[in-house]
């Protein structure tokens, strides 16, 4: 399954967008993916983050990559990204379940990101990368995804993935808590 870029998405230039199975399985469980299913994952990842060398304008080798390259990397992910990050200046910053639509922006959610940097960094040493020299262990990518993390903790990034309609069951069931039909405080 291949994930696609965002239509929505600001700068979505997408008509030669990159083969992106990446970020494809979203991490919201806890649940360890089976060994194979890792493995596949993974070789999907250090292919993708090749091409993104070789698309690297100036050329950049693996030899030369830095933990800034993986940033740019990472960051360049984002516009492939189905989180929703409201901005501190959105009505909805903080909020667990906005009530309408808003334009803030898509991004790579934070567990995703921090798994695809786990998987390449496992990557690279199995492909003849020296451990001092791995540029997904370095200091500032470890910072970037603890900045991350923090910023969509407190932004409350919803994946549209689970914003699905929830349909109540059946009418005998226990009634769902949820203010289901609240109008919207922003409506205007
Ligand atoms: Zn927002």
């Amino acid at each position: 399954m291949d994930l696609i870029p965002n239509p929505e998405s600001p700068n979505s230039d997408n008509a030669s967008g990159p083969h992106l199975s990446v970020i494809g399985t979203a991490s919201s469980s806890s649940t360890p993916p089976s060994l194979s299913r890792y493995e596949s994952q993974k070789r999907r990842d250090w292919n993708t983050f090749g091409q993104y060398l070789k698309n690297h304008r100036p050329p950049l080798s693996l030899a030369r990559c830095s933990g800034a390259h993986v940033l740019e990397f990472l960051r360049y992910l984002d516009q492939f990204g189905k989180t929703k990050v409201h901005t501190p200046v959105c009505p909805f910053f903080g909020h667990p379940a906005p009530p309408a639509p808003c334009p803030c922006p898509l991004r790579q959610a934070w567990g995703s990101l921090d798994a695809l940097v786990g998987r390449l960094r496992a990557a690279y040493e199995e492909n003849g990368g020296k451990p001092e020299n791995n540029p997904f262990g370095a200091r500032a990518v470890r910072l970037y995804l603890r900045e991350v993390r923090e910023h969509q903790a407190k932004a409350r990034g919803i994946s549209y993935e689970k914003k699905k309609r929830k349909k109540p069951p059946t009418r005998d069931q226990t009634p769902p808590p949820g203010p289901a039909g609240t109008t919207a405080a922003a409506t205007s």
